[in-house]
């Protein structure tokens, strides 16, 4: 890639572009958008971008450039300056240039930039002059200052900072605007000392030099700790790279005909179509209208109006809520300026979710403690934080968090993502808060003004409250408002242009969508989310109750079959009771019960008191049942004796659970309603063998409940396939299985020889390094256990034509492997209640792009 031909660096501005929206992967987002406005003819101040190829190059070449690179920067600097009747070190008319970064994807905040490069002792002058303002020019050079030297000469912003202070101090000024030009001039000369003695180098002066130090700083900056997580988090490849801009600089600070602002061509929050801004000038209203049109989508626009004259900086589309995304797709396709389709693949299944967050009960009782902005909606309480390691740290213990900061910026990027909520003193509705928030469907309240801190004490003040952490808080951040205390929370309903997009994605996809559920309350749940059945019932779950458990584990730890006969009596009217609630709540829909799998680790009995009750069920001594306990405890029990090996070594329990869902489906057909046709499934197969003696087990039970009602019911057997040896040997188990549903947890851990339940510790590392693009148990691993998995689908189709294929594991709810099981086509995917909505647009997008 690195010969002399190949451009590195497209030029846009009024004498040309070289690019446009189609190149976001060379240029970036916002290069391409830079490119796009300019030719279009809005008006962009000139410059150009590196592309993505440079940033790649530079670190598969040891941090160097392509030879050919300097050169054209050189030629692009001089389409600038030829543009702008400005020069680079002119002391009269010197070019002042910003240096920014520009990902494929948005990554607001997380790169390094630099503003008003080609400052340089001489060079102010020349500003102050033309702007006929010391102070501005001089304000201007010392940012520009503290700025490079933190961003490219690693010098602690902090001591900038410092002698700010100082020097307010010694003018007895309360803030900056106070400080007229030529004591900024002395902070400058301030400033340019502690360069020298932090650094040992002096203050670049030559423009050039400036300028290789922030490209070479915008490229290091992809790697940087902030980008990173970001990266991780939203699933963006290291291997892309970013692009740099390079742009004349145009002020909105240079006096009172000058501004600069943030618009939306919708409202971020509801989607409304009304322009939004919070700083937008009327009069070149329409450019920017005109240019959105052109786009398709909502943007998110920076703009600055130097002198009466409005310069467009950067357009993207605008992050929005999931509320908004929804409107704004729906009423575009509506009117025509996107089709369906376009709107389907607008939304992101994952923003789906903020929807079906829950919102405060109007009933509840509940003290307001004070307001802020409603920067992203849903209601969250938890205990109050007041730094992003230390909501993590909570987090992962399993608590509820709210972030209480400040002002939020990029480096709490992993505390705002662990935390359920966050409230901030600072920043508007544009905020790093507001805006990262949104994108990651976090309640957020931002600019509760009243808010103060006191960090070494760790406690925050409202007014007269004072709040330690660990003091609970509920914030809602549809309102602004917040709530001392837990405030209690009602479901969504779900409506409008929800309903029309579920609509559309109902007609659109291939796939059907079932759910994981056992209980009652879920099952209900998933319907009403539009759920098309029971895709995995997991029988095991049904005895988490305390006064279902020991039953549970008197059976598990019956020490012959007549021990476990009489426990398993007790266990079958509670089962018959669950299957006839779930069969009547799935009325007309398919539902599968899987057979017993319990890992024994999460049901044997630990502490005294559950052993003491489970031998006084089971009529023996405490010792007895401890012993039996010690005796079942396996070193390694997610490959233990669960799953059908249960079933092959007490058949009596496979019998149990037969009879109770045909004594189940018969009371239903009692009724005079239509009788279910359960799905029975096999778990943990490995072999056709396994399959054929629990059928035989099912078969004699389903003949034996015919005979003593008189009603034979219609049934299917199936198995999961969750072990690579059943999707090598999935013709095998297709002789004996009507259905197969792949287990791709399992799978994932048995293909990958990581266990599901230690992988916690050590992801994190393995995503990092990029291992596995995404952690393989959330988002399944395609080359590995995908193939696993369409080796399933062949064989099992091969075997029987009209075998049902289904998947239940985690993967069955995440966007990107639903995209995957489109492909390989399975008939349904099942997932987790809440997660249905989402399932059901990821599989209409996935159907799309398959068709497509
Ligand atoms: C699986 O292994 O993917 C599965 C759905 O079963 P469980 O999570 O219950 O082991
Ligand atoms: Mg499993």
């Amino acid at each position: 890639m690195n010969d002399v031909s190949t451009k590195w660096v497209y030029s846009f501005g009024a004498d040309g572009t070289d690019g446009d929206t189609g190149m976001r992967n060379l240029l970036g987002g916002k290069g391409a958008n830079l490119a796009e406005m300019s030719g279009i003819g809005l008006p962009v101040p000139p410059g150009f971008t590196i592309t993505t190829e440079v940033c790649t190059h530079y670190y598969d070449n040891g941090r160097s450039y392509p030879d050919a690179l300097a050169s054209q920067v050189k030629d692009a600097i001089a389409r600038i300056e030829a543009q702008t009747g400005a020069r680079f070190a002119d002391p009269e008319n010197p070019l002042l240039v910003s240096v920014r970064s520009g990902a494929r994807a948005s990554m607001p905040g997380m790169m390094d930039t630099v503003l008003n490069l080609g400052l340089n002792d001489v060079t102010v002058a020349g500003l102050a002059a033309r702007a006929d303002d010391k102070r501005f020019a001089y304000d201007s050079y010392r940012r520009f200052i503290q700025m490079y030297s933190d961003v490219v000469m690693e010098v602690d912003h902090g001591l900038f900072e410092d002698a700010l202070e100082e020097q307010k101090l010694r003018c007895g000024v309360f803030d900056d605007t106070g400080l007229t030009g030529d004591d900024l001039e002395t902070l400058v000369g301030t400033y340019k000392q502690i360069v020298r003695d932090e650094s040992g180098e002096e203050f670049p002066q030559d423009p050039n030099d400036q300028l290789w130090g922030a490209i070479g700083a915008v490229f290091n900056s992809w790697m940087n700790a902030r980008a990173t997580t970001y990266r991780r988090l939203n699933n963006i490849p290291a291997s892309w790279g970013t692009a740099v801009n390079v742009q004349a600089m145009v002020f909105g600070n240079m006096g009172e005909d000058c501004a600069t602002g943030v618009a939306f061509t919708r409202a971020p929050s509801t989607g409304e179509n009304s322009f939004y801004g919070e700083y937008l000038i009327n009069a070149h209203g329409e450019d920017v209208v005109a240019g959105i049109r052109h786009y398709g989508d909502m943007q998110d626009i920076e703009f600055t109006v130097q002198q009466n004259k409005l310069y467009m900086l950067q357009t993207r589309n605008g992050k929005r809520t999931g509320a908004a995304a929804l409107r704004m797709a729906v009423e575009m396709a509506e009117e025509g300026l996107i089709t369906r389709d376009e709107a389907l693949l607008r939304i992101d299944p994952i923003a789906l979710d903020q929807l079906l967050h829950p919102t405060l009960d109007p009933d509840a009782e509940k003290k307001v403690i004070t307001q802020g902005l409603p920067a992203s909606p849903g209601a969250a309480a938890g205990e109050i934080v007041l730094s992003a390691d230390r909501a993590e740290e909570l987090a992962a213990a399993g608590k509820s968090v709210i972030l209480v900061r400040l002002e939020t910026s990029p480096e709490d990027i992993h505390g705002m993502h662990a935390a359920a909520g966050i409230l901030t003193a600072r920043g508007g509705m544009t905020s790093h808060a507001a805006v990262v928030a949104r994108g990651m469907g976090r309640a957020c309240v931002s600019g509760a003004g009243e808010l103060r801190f006191d960090e070494t004490a760790g406690k925050v003040y409202i007014r007269e409250q004072e709040l330690a952490e660990g003091d609970i808080v509920t914030i809602d951040g549809g309102t602004g408002e917040v709530f001392l205390g837990q405030v209690d929370t009602i479901q969504p309903e779900m409506s409008g242009a929800f309903a029309t997009i579920m609509g559309w994605a109902d007609e659109t996809r291939r796939m059907a969508v079932r759910t994981n559920a056992e209980t009652p309350a879920d099952a209900r749940t998933a319907v009403d989310f539009g759920a098309e059945g029971i895709g995995l019932c997991r029988t095991e779950h049904m005895f988490f109750d305390v006064d279902r458990i020991i039953a549970m584990r008197e059976m598990i730890m019956a020490v012959d079959t007549a021990g476990r006969e009489a426990a398993l009596a007790k266990l079958l009217p509670m089962q018959r009771q669950d299957f006839e609630e779930l069969f009547t709540i799935m009325t007309g829909l398919p539902v599968t019960i899987r057979l017993l799998d319990p890992p024994l680790h999460e049901f044997l009995p630990h502490s005294a008191e559950e052993l003491a009750d489970v031998a006084a069920a089971a009529g023996i001594s405490p010792e007895t049942a401890r012993q039996r306990a010690l005796k079942l405890s396996e070193s390694n029990p997610m490959l233990g004796h669960r799953g059908c090996r249960l079933a092959v070594t007490y058949p009596e329990i496979c019998r149990m659970q037969a009879r109770a869902i045909f004594e189940a489906a018969t009371a239903i057909a009692a009724k005079g309603d239509a009788a279910p046709v359960p799905e029975i499934m096999i778990p943990l197969a490995a072999t056709g063998r396994e399959l054929e003696i629990c059928k035989a087990a099912i078969d004699a039970e389903a003949e034996a409940v015919a005979g003593e009602t008189g009603t034979r019911i219609e049934y299917l057997v199936g198995t999961m396939v969750e072990l690579p040896r059943a999707a090598v040997c999935a013709g095998d188990l297709a002789q004996q299985a009507e259905f197969f549903s792949f287990g791709t947890n399992d799978l994932t851990q048995t293909a990958l020889g990581i266990s599901r339940d230690d992988a916690g510790f050590f992801m994190h590392a393995y995503t990092d390094a990029e291992i596995y693009p995404a952690d393989p148990f959330v988002s399944i691993d395609r080359e590995g256990v995908g193939a696993l998995v369409r080796m399933g689908v062949e064989g099992g189709r091969a075997a029987r034509g009209d075998i049902k294929l289904g998947i239940c594991g985690e993967h069955g709810g995440d966007p990107a492997s639903i995209s995957f099981f489109e492909e390989v086509g399975l008939d349904y995917v099942s997932c987790s209640p809440y997660r249905v909505p989402a399932a059901r647009l990821a599989a209409a997008q996935a159907a799309i792009r398959c068709r497509g």
